[in-house]
């Protein structure tokens, strides 16, 4: 006789799995040996995407090793559960890799003044190394890329909308009580600092010099900013993140 076990996935992640496998618990057969995260991620659902998996009750890590009868209960992350998570350390920063399907959203993250690259189309194998290497959280739409082995942090992105992908990211991360506008380069992620108008006053078109007196200036690419159309729409994004908090 085969062993099974009973398996529930909790809350959002419909979109990973069989329509027959949703918001229920259901009988899994596993063959002798398997740990949890290969059996979690045979059904679809990345490693990156778990937070807590419970075994009879039992908080566990992905190296598990399922018994016959187990009970076996899968949790994203949920910003008012405050239960430590054991599959995965703690992150020690936030910085993220947009994949190139999503690269759209490097812009919008550097506004919101998080430090954001992108992977300019390299193959998946080299931005689960640069990931690992650089501890960097990986946001994409690519299923495959989450479950590799070495991207320990990333994030599978629903809507395929920019401004609910940002949406999506803010909850995610809760990014909204670190919002930090004007501190990120928008073309070169480095870091912009205030800077006085007669310092750059040669390099403002004439009407910007007239109607502006508040500059910023990255300090690696020299780029100058001020709070013009730009900064608008990025306000924008952040009333309506407030506005949905
Ligand atoms: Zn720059």
């Amino acid at each position: 006789m085969s062993d099974f076990v009973h398996f529930t996935f909790h809350q959002d992640f419909n979109v990973f799995l069989d329509k027959t496998n949703r918001n229920k618990t259901y009988q899994y057969l596993f063959e002798e040996n398997s740990t949890v995260k290969d059996s979690i991620e045979v059904q679809g659902v990345p490693h990156t995407e778990v937070e807590w998996v419970l075994v009879n009750k039992q908080s566990v890590n992905f190296s598990y090793r399922l018994q016959n009868e187990d009970n076996v209960e899968v949790f994203p992350y949920h910003a008012k559960l405050q239960i430590p998570c054991i599959v995965r350390p703690p992150l020690s920063s936030l910085d993220f890799m947009v994949d190139f399907n999503v690269r759209k959203i490097t812009k919008y993250l550097r506004m919101l003044g998080f430090r954001t690259v992108t992977d300019e189309g390299v193959p998946d194998e080299e931005i689960a190394a640069i990931a690992e290497r650089e501890n960097k959280i990986v946001l994409t739409r690519d299923i495959g890329l989450l479950k590799r082995k070495n991207v320990t942090y990333g994030y599978f992105l629903r809507s395929e909308e920019v401004e609910k992908q940002i949406v999506e990211i803010v909850k995610r991360y809760n990014l909204l009580p670190q919002i930090a506008p004007f501190s990120i380069c928008l073309t070169c992620n480095g870091g912009i600092e205030r800077v006085a108008k007669e310092n750059i006053l040669e390099e403002l078109p004439i009407l910007i010099r007239e109607e502006y007196d508040e500059f910023f200036q990255c300090n690696a690419c020299q780029k100058v900013y001020w709070k013009g159309s730009h900064f608008d729409n990025m306000r924008k994004v952040i009333d309506t993140l407030q506005e949905q908090n």
